[in-house]
């Protein structure tokens, strides 16, 4: 029998799992083409994958990567609002625009993700709190200072709850705004959109 090509005085130890466990193309190619800046906003083709870095300061240390679905409709749906809600929800369905970026973020700015997220759940358990206050206290002063909260809760999480918000999903690109600037500049440069 021919002896295996495997040499056998190798260690047993096998190579070390990749600590992001990724089913698609990994972060070292085809970026250049993929993805680059203009004016302050990230352009990506649809299922760029960015560079293994944090979108927020551009860190290397702890990168998770995150596949992400994006949808945009054009302002022109809005339109429809004055021919009633459904006319815009119709507008909606068929020029919304779909396109998926793989983005990374650090330890700090993962934790600063779910910052807000704990602190939009905090706000309206409070807020469903004060209702049933309300309704112990028969008082309705809670329940005002209740509706306030679940508005400042839905408010703050639809504005600081995003990591990435589409501009424009035009053909298969998409140009996101909430990179840092560090890492935008990391990107190459053009004029052109
Ligand atoms: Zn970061």
């Amino acid at each position: 029998m021919p002896e295996s090509p495997i040499p056998q005085n190798s260690s047993m130890v096998p190579p070390p799992l990749p600590t992001v466990p990724l089913n698609y193309r990994s972060g070292s190619g085809g970026i250049d083409e993929a993805a680059w800046h203009t004016a302050g906003r990230l352009f990506a083709m649809d299922k760029a994958i960015l560079p293994n870095r944090c979108i927020k300061c551009n860190g290397t240390e702890d990168v998770r990567m995150k596949r992400k679905q994006f949808t945009w409709a054009p302002p022109i749906v809005y339109l429809g609002l004055l021919g009633g809600l459904l006319p815009c929800i119709i507008l909606v369905m068929v020029l919304q625009k779909k396109a998926t970026v793989t983005y990374g973020m650090c330890a700090v700015h993962r934790r600063k993700r779910w910052n807000v997220t704990w602190i939009s759940l905090g706000t309206l358990a409070f807020s469903i709190f004060l209702f049933v206050m309300a309704g112990v206290l028969e008082n309705g002063i809670p329940v005002i200072f209740g509706i306030l909260g679940i508005l400042g809760a839905l408010i703050y999480a639809a504005v600081a709850g995003p990591v990435l918000k589409p501009h424009k999903i035009d053909q298969s690109i998409i140009q996101l705004k909430g990179c840092g600037p560090v890492f935008l500049q990391s990107l190459p440069n053009t004029q052109w959109e």
